[in-house]
């Protein structure tokens, strides 16, 4: 299948890689006035530009004397080392060095320091652990408009529907392959009300992938007051409805050999009306919809291998029927 057209430019990160903490990449800001303790991060997939995009210019306004309102804010890079990697001509193949950093964050690969990715985790964790709102900004392998993925407690619900970003909201358990920074510690129990979002801003080559990436930024540091908003720039916001519905991820495919092929070439989010459609074939058995008004999340047609999640299952709900 073809490939997009890579459009994006890395930002040059220059300085931005130090930090201000003893933590390479890791910036932490904090007011006098009390206030939620706020933390932005990108590049944990090295090759998604927008959140660098956005976290560099957020570094440079308050590098410049910005200084916060309230409470705390921490702006993690996160790979940096996979960053470094970054070729426009093969934009996928510096998603990662050893492993993928978004898989790593249970208390048993935190502690493992078995790659690249496993160690750096745990570099970053004591500065991400005890957020009250985490944003974590990402973009996609396809073509496709923003999705704000949350975990199964009904907080994080509440606060994306709080946040506004326009896109589709999809409630999924996580991943088979490994934890998510999303569901981590605070972020995935049950207790507490630390509140995370993994916002997938759009194809990882595409310009507006950075505006959505700038507008979320503004939106999050809107809502939780720790920084006055007059001080970013105003076309950060952007005038976009917010998000109308969201999808409770039911299942999701994962290849098991490299045999998994796809019935057609799905889109994201596109319905299929009958349950029981084939939408894939893997070693001679046919891969079926389990309901009527099946949606597919994020189908992934480029990194087929053994125990990679081809595609999520989802059903429609709407936002109100959401939190209720
Ligand atoms: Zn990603």
């Amino acid at each position: 299948m073809r490939e997009p057209e890579f459009r994006l430019a890395p930002p040059d990160l220059g300085r931005w890689r130090q930090g201000n903490t003893r933590t390479e990449g890791v910036w932490q800001f904090q007011s006098a006035e009390p206030g939620p303790r706020v933390t932005i991060t990108a590049l944990i997939h090295g090759n998604e530009l927008c959140g660098a995009w956005a976290v560099s210019q957020l570094l440079a306004v308050l590098e410049g004397g910005t200084k916060l309102r309230r409470g705390r804010l921490t702006l993690a890079l996160c790979n940096l080392r996979a960053f470094e990697r970054f070729d426009a001509a093969q934009p996928h193949a510096s998603r990662f060095v050893e492993e993928d950093l978004n898989r790593q964050w249970s208390p048993d690969r935190l502690a493992s320091g078995s790659s690249l990715e496993r160690r750096r985790a745990a570099e970053l964790k004591p500065w991400l652990e005890d957020a009250d709102f985490l944003l974590d900004l990402h973009s996609m392998h396809e073509e496709g408009s923003a999705l704000l993925l949350t975990g199964m407690q009904p907080r994080h619900v509440d606060f994306v529907r709080a946040l506004g970003v326009a896109g589709t909201v999809i409630v999924d358990p996580g991943h088979a392959e490994g934890r998510r920074l999303r569901d981590f510690g605070p972020f995935g129990s049950d207790a507490g009300d630390a509140r995370s979002v993994l916002i997938e801003c759009g194809y990882h080559g595409d310009p507006d992938s950075r505006l959505v990436a700038q507008d979320a930024v503004h939106r999050l540091l809107a809502l939780t007051e720790v920084m006055d908003v007059q001080d970013l720039p105003p076309q950060w916001r952007l005038d976009r409805p917010p998000a109308q519905w969201s999808l409770e991820v039911t299942d999701a495919i994962v290849a098991e050999t490299l045999d998994f092929r796809f019935a057609f070439t799905p889109t994201d989010l596109q319905v299929i009306e009958r349950k029981g459609t084939v939408i894939g074939h893997e070693q001679g058995r046919e891969i079926v919809t389990p309901y009527d008004d099946c949606v597919l999340v994020m189908p992934s047609l480029r990194q087929l291998r053994p125990g990679v999640t081809v595609v999520r299952l989802a059903r429609r709900r709407s936002m109100k029927a959401a939190t209720a």
